[in-house]
């Protein structure tokens, strides 16, 4: 199906990030699994040791050690290693390489040790592949396919080795347990294509909670923080200064007869000149200032630790640069400044801003395209 561009560029993310939270929740689910299959493999050699063959069961035992300290060792790895780097292109194939040498040495080794003519061992064998096969749905069910694989891998070498067996009680037994495992099988599809399902919801949730944060905290026009957004930031970056006794300066800034910039070229164009506006305040000031558009063609910003001396330099260069812009057909536009410096007695943010108001229209009627400090 045909999408827009950013659409399927979301689209993507949010399988990306499904992914990852699948590979997450795969190595969380199954973090017990190594040594719970080990000790299944133990009991169960312990339960019959009288009657298996004791070199197959070392060698057994033996193999699965190593794929039980190799699975460890994984998990180590992924759990101590950063979290940018648990991505499913850098997990997922050793996960499948120690899934299917552990699920395949314990159902081979399952097959090697059972006695061929001891149907309570063997009954015993089925009931711990068949335990075991159960357990796999719990701890892999993020990921159906390693689910069937190794539910696979350990119940049919025994189940088949039944299968072809002359005696009723055998075959039964495998029957039993090939149409237990079809259950089991159908009910792993429901529940991984519920956890996908969720995890792709929640996802989905996140991006969209994303995006209406931003687009509320935005001023559309300009890109820059819209008058809520930048109230609640200047309010915050006010009390901090005042607590750690830090210096605050308040530009405010305005264009000049914009609205005859509206009335000869149309409002598109002044729309086109606040942006440029936007632009050109984005790039002139550090991270740690605050900036944003209170309304119409009206600006401020907040500059924390910075003197009145270094504030004036910075509004004197931003005025210059707004009187060099060209946005044709607009050969000139021009704007005006206040600055202030927060003093002990401003009662709160709103007493600077206005006396940073005040100065931005003394600057005004001095003449504009300058800068007015206030009182
Ligand atoms: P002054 O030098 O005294 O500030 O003159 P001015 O014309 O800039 O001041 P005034 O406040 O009278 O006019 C501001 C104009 O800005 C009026 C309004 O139409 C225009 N304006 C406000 N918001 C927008 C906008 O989003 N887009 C455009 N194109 N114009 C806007
Ligand atoms: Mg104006
Ligand atoms: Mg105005």
């Amino acid at each position: 199906m045909d999408c827009l561009g950013f659409q399927c560029a979301s689209d993507s993310f949010i399988a990306q990030q499904v992914r990852v939270d699948r590979l997450q929740q795969l190595f969380l689910q199954s973090v017990y699994a190594a040594g719970g299959s080990y000790m299944g493999a133990v009991m169960l050699c312990w339960l019959c040791w009288d009657r298996f063959e004791h070199g197959a069961v070392a060698w057994w035992l033996s193999l699965l050690t190593v794929s039980t300290l190799l699975r460890v060792a994984m998990f180590v790895a992924y759990f101590r290693g950063p979290k940018h780097e648990r991505t499913p292109q850098r997990w997922e194939f050793t996960y499948w390489f120690t899934l299917v040498l552990s699920a395949g040495v314990w159902g081979i080794g399952a097959l090697a040790v059972m006695p061929a003519n001891d149907l309570l061992a063997q009954a015993l064998v089925m009931l711990f592949t068949v335990g075991m096969s159960v357990a796999a749905v719990s701890c892999y069910s993020a990921y159906r396919r390693m689910t069937l694989v190794s539910m696979a891998l350990v119940l049919l070498p025994c189940t088949v080795w039944l299968l072809f067996q002359s005696s009723v009680m055998q075959v039964g037994m495998a029957l039993s347990v090939l149409v237990f495992a079809s259950f089991v099988v159908s009910a792993t599809r429901k529940l991984s294509d519920a956890l996908e399902q969720a995890f792709r919801l929640t996802r989905e949730m996140e991006r969209a909670h994303s995006i209406s944060t931003h687009a509320a905290q935005t001023d559309e026009l300009t890109g820059l923080k819209n008058r809520r957004a930048f109230f609640e930031g200047a309010q915050q970056l006010y009390s901090d200064c005042r607590r750690t006794q830090r210096s605050l300066c308040a530009l405010m800034l305005d264009m000049d007869h914009f609205k005859h910039i509206n009335d000869t070229h149309g409002h598109q164009v002044g729309d086109e000149v606040l942006r440029q506006i936007g632009v050109v305040i984005a790039a002139s000031f550090r991270a740690a200032d605050l900036h944003g558009r209170l309304g119409g063609e009206e600006f401020a910003v907040l500059l924390p630790d910075t003197s009145m001396e270094v504030a004036l330099s910075i509004a004197e260069q931003l005025v210059q640069t707004i009187a060099q812009l060209k946005n044709e057909p607009v050969h000139s536009m021009t704007a005006s400044l206040g600055v202030a410096l927060m003093q002990p007695d401003d009662k709160d943010l709103y007493h600077l801003m206005n006396r940073a108001d005040k100065a931005l229209y003394g600057a005004k009627a001095r003449g504009r395209n300058r800068i007015a400090v206030a009182e």
